[in-house]
């Protein structure tokens, strides 16, 4: 697939079934030690580096090799790029407020495991999360937007159950059910064994992320 854009291989992947590049596969092991380095450099020296983004922009025009799938939250302070110091083209991203998934988040995933040969996906969850708040505060919501708080209530329902803060709990147990969630209903074929799904909590006041299990 390296020579062949999105839309291209969407096509041609109907045709012949998916296949990954072998030679861009990188094993989620490496990806998670990428990350935290990554992250580590976030936190040391935030600045972007333009030249090398025009760089990668330039070199990736053919070729679509992300190393890990982030689902993260549509919180304008969690961009993964951002905190795990990666350029354009390392990281898939799927972004929904709340970080949930539905079947479009899934064939996210799945496109990116299949036809991309990622192996590595990560679900962060952050300090502060407004939908989880939201999710907490209940009341009357517009319809969409109660569509992902439908999604987080059982998250919710599971921290009220728990000792300590009912927002940071709320976060983790959500992050932790989503990376559930995407390990028994993704359809991810034979990738399935090598594929490693990991939920992460990321704290804006420090710019550190941990695993959660
Ligand atoms: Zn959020």
């Amino acid at each position: 697939m390296k020579k062949l854009t999105l839309f291209t291989a969407f096509i041609a992947l109907a045709s012949i079934g998916f296949a990954a590049d072998p030679t861009t596969v990188v094993n989620p092991d490496t990806a998670l030690a990428l990350l935290e380095k990554g992250n580590a450099a976030f936190i040391e020296n935030p600045i972007s580096k333009p030249q090398a983004v025009h760089d990668a922009r330039i070199s990736s025009i053919d070729s679509h090799t992300p190393i890990a799938v982030v689902v993260t939250c549509s919180d304008a302070r969690t961009a993964p790029e951002h905190i795990f110091s990666k350029n354009l083209n390392r990281i898939f991203v799927v972004r929904t407020a709340g970080n949930v998934v539905d079947n479009i988040g899934l064939g996210s995933i799945e496109y990116a495991v299949k036809a991309l040969g990622v192996r590595l996906i990560v679900v962060m969850g952050h300090q502060n999360c407004g939908a989880v708040k939201s999710t907490i505060a209940g009341g009357s919501i517009p319809p969409h937007i109660n569509s992902i708080v439908n999604l987080i209530k059982p998250a919710v329902a599971t921290a009220r159950t728990e000792q300590g803060d009912l927002l940071s709990n709320s976060i983790q147990a959500n992050a932790i059910r989503v990376a559930d969630k995407i390990r028994h209903d993704s359809d991810l074929g034979d990738a399935a064994k090598d594929v490693k799904v990991v939920p992460a909590y990321y704290s804006l006041e420090t710019g550190k992320f941990h695993w959660l299990k």
